[in-house]
């Protein structure tokens, strides 16, 4: 039979235990999960691609059916590429709903055979995402409940004291 590949798209800037969570239950799915950093050039990332690959490779090092990739354009382009029957996406609360289902369709539109596929993550991390990581790392307070122990280690290196950064909110 014809080995089922999946890609798992997203920003991972950084990875978190929410979406290492979503990346077990697709691997439990699919034959193959590509986790693929989308190199959006109106974002601008805390972490360059090749940071993000590294901590993703690191985290994700027990789990046989990944694998770690970079793209730029078109979602369902990359997909169509690697073959890919589906893309994954994680559910968290209500607001991403809308988001998610605008691009869902607009992608079958544009590709009928590649389905998205949503997956819930364990209740502990439905409020988790890169960017409240951030903000509570940036005041030197500990993440490791929440990210890999070698992101927690580059978010220390990039606040350490000395180190400005302005995206603080809280
Ligand atoms: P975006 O693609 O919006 O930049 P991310 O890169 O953070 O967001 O996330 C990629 C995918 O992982 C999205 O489908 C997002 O909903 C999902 N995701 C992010 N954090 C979590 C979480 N804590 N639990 C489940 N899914 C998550």
């Amino acid at each position: 039979m014809k080995k089922k590949t999946a890609v798992y798209p997203g920003t991972f800037d950084p990875i978190t235990f929410g979406h290492i969570d979503i990346v077990d239950r697709a691997c439990y799915l699919f034959d193959h999960v590509i986790i693929a950093i989308a190199e959006n050039p109106s974002k601008q990332p805390l972490f360059s691609v090749e940071e993000r690959k590294d901590m993703i490779r690191e985290s994700t090092r027990s789990i046989e059916n990944v694998e770690v990739d970079a793209f730029e354009g078109l979602l369902v382009e990359y997909a169509t590429l690697r073959n890919a029957v589906a893309i994954i996406r994680g559910l968290r609360a209500v607001t991403d709903f809308e988001y998610e289902l605008q691009m869902a369709l607009m992608n079958r539109n544009l590709r009928d055979k590649i389905a998205t596929v949503f997956l819930m993550p364990h209740e502990e991390y439905i409020y988790l995402n890169s960017s409240i990581v951030k903000e509570v790392a940036s005041f030197g307070e500990d993440v490791s409940r929440l990210v890999p122990e070698i992101v927690v280690r580059k978010l220390k290196e990039t606040y350490s004291p000395g180190t400005h950064h302005s995206t603080r909110r809280l």
